[in-house]
């Protein structure tokens, strides 16, 4: 029986490995840490000792990694080792850059490998609810197989040729950290004012100051204090970065967009490796006491 590989079993691999299971797919995953590699039995799915190992014979193959340089070095191993089909399908759902994403599609396209790039948005619990939005970016001719294939994963948007959902999931990160700091500096004023916090946030949840911070992350993660998304502050600075690359190449840089990804560097500087990326709530306003005590002193 055929299957699907899924290298990259993180935070969003293994739940998306899951739906994967739970729609009647053989899974069989690869991922660098042994721990993830053991929770992928935990969900059905089959742990492979490689990346090719996981790869041969699959019908497709979905890499869930943090980054363009890991899924680059990712084919490389594949390619090296032969592991992909000619009639497979591989779809990088990792959110990487979508000019490097467009360069690999060329490159695969001359051994006639099939690449579609199906970055998501909808975090962890949307990968455990299978309600993801996922922006597929691919040709044509392999449009139809993907939507089949990533269909128990969420909602497939069609975004445009290869590279388009990788370029579109950057500058809705770029939205949604930009919003989050916003969010977190105007809840921040009005608490030290004696505001309710969740008073603010009922009224700019039916207002026009809502978003997906001030609906989801504010009262899911940083009001009850768990900070707990399951998506890294170091991965949200690589897509913002993804993003205003992007913005100063078609000639548009954004003058916003540079001062948020200054502002999150310096939370990643300060806060450590593994922190999640709504910890930034907190930092903004720390980071402002810290600021006053330098002018008093
Ligand atoms: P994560 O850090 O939890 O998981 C990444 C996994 O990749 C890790 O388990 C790591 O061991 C593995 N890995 C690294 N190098 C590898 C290699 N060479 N071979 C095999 N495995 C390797 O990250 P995540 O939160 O699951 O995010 C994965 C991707 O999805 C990132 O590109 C991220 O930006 C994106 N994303 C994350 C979220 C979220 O909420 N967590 C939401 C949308 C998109």
């Amino acid at each position: 029986m055929s299957h699907v590989a899924l290298v990259g079993l993180g935070n969003m691999g293994t739940p998306m490995s899951r739906r994967l299971v739970g729609a009647g797919s053989r899974v069989r995953g690869f991922d660098l840490a042994e721990a993830a590699r053991e929770r992928l039995r935990d969900v059905g799915g089959e742990p492979a000792a490689t990346a090719a190992e996981a790869a041969a014979g699959a019908t497709a193959i979905i890499l869930m990694l943090p980054s363009s340089a890991v899924v680059e070095s990712v084919f490389d191993e594949l390619l090296a080792a032969d592991a992909i089909g000619a009639q497979t399908l591989v779809v990088d759902m990792s959110s990487s850059e979508p000019t490097r994403t467009q360069a690999l599609a060329e490159r695969l396209a001359d051994r006639g490998i099939a690449f579609a790039d199906a970055p998501v948005s909808g975090g962890v619990r949307g990968a455990e609810r299978g309600t993801l939005t996922i922006m597929l970016g691919a040709r044509d001719a392999d449009r139809e197989r993907a939507h089949a294939l990533l269909a128990p994963l969420g909602r497939v948007v069609d975004c445009g040729p290869v590279g388009a959902g990788h370029a579109l999931k950057a500058l809705n990160n770029l939205l949604s950290a930009t919003h989050l700091w916003a969010t977190s500096e105007a809840m921040h004023a009005g608490m030290r004012f004696g505001l309710d916090p969740e008073v603010m946030l009922a009224v700019f949840n039916g207002s026009s100051g809502r978003s997906g911070s001030t609906e989801g992350k504010w009262p899911s993660f940083v009001l009850p204090g768990t900070y707990d998304s399951g998506f890294g502050l170091r991965l949200m600075l690589k897509d913002m970065r993804i993003a205003t690359g992007l913005a100063e190449q078609v000639g548009l840089p954004s003058r916003l967009g540079a001062d948020a990804v200054e502002l999150w560097a310096e939370a990643a500087d300060a806060l450590p490796a593994d922190a999640d990326h709504t910890r930034v709530a907190e930092w903004v306003a720390s980071r402002r006491e810290a600021l006053a005590e330098v002018r008093d002193e």
